[in-house]
């Protein structure tokens, strides 16, 4: 990709970032696409692409910008809130975004599925930032945290994002679980995969 065209998706990105957010942040980001860690600083984006995982670098590295985009977002409208928003907003807006439309998986239909055997981990102590760093290499903290703040978006809007508190949790946890059991499409291959997998509950 030209440099060009990776300025255009990071510009589509942003929008859909600010759009979603109703966040209105017209300042600069500063990108940079080379070997190493992927992170933000302050407005200066730092993206390595690769591939695997059955996406190409041009997906890889839509997914990269697109979830620093959104910490950089996130931080300069709100500080930076507990670990559940913090992560699972870029999640939201760039892991599963991508990985729903380039490998048709959806992170709220895998949560349906950890749902039904019983298997989802409790989202409260997701909101503490050691808790959340200390466990994510358990994949299900960064879906059931991008598929969380999906449905946030989706009812309570983002203008509530910012205050929302702990204590909201025991309210919104349970009808989050209602939704994925309602509305989200049971993927019964899927269900047998994770059951085979015997994660731990927790
Ligand atoms: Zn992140």
């Amino acid at each position: 990709m030209t440099p060009m065209t990776v300025a255009a998706l990071a510009e589509r990105s942003g929008q859909r970032i600010v759009d979603g957010l109703q966040i209105d942040d017209g300042a600069p980001v500063r990108l940079i696409v080379a070997e190493g860690r992927n992170e933000a600083v302050g407005r200066t984006i730092s993206v390595a692409p690769r591939e695997g995982g059955g996406m190409d670098r041009a997906a890889w590295l839509e997914l990269l910008i697109t979830h620093e985009l959104t910490h950089v977002v996130v931080a300069s409208a709100w500080g930076e809130p507990p670990a559940l928003l913090w992560e699972g907003l870029p999640v939201w807006f760039g892991d599963a975004y991508v990985r729903e439309r380039v490998l048709g998986r959806s992170y709220a239909v895998e949560c349906r599925a950890l749902l039904e055997l019983d298997r989802l981990r409790p989202l409260a102590p997701l909101w503490s930032h050691a808790t959340y760093y200390g466990e994510r290499k358990d994949y299900r903290v960064d879906v059931q945290a991008g598929a969380f703040c999906g449905w946030l978006l989706a009812t309570i809007g983002p203008s509530r994002l910012p205050t929302l508190a702990l204590a909201d949790l025991s309210r919104l946890e349970p009808a989050w679980h209602d939704w994925l059991r309602e509305s989200v499409p049971r993927d019964a291959a899927r269900v047998d995969r994770l059951r085979a997998l015997n994660l731990c509950r927790l």
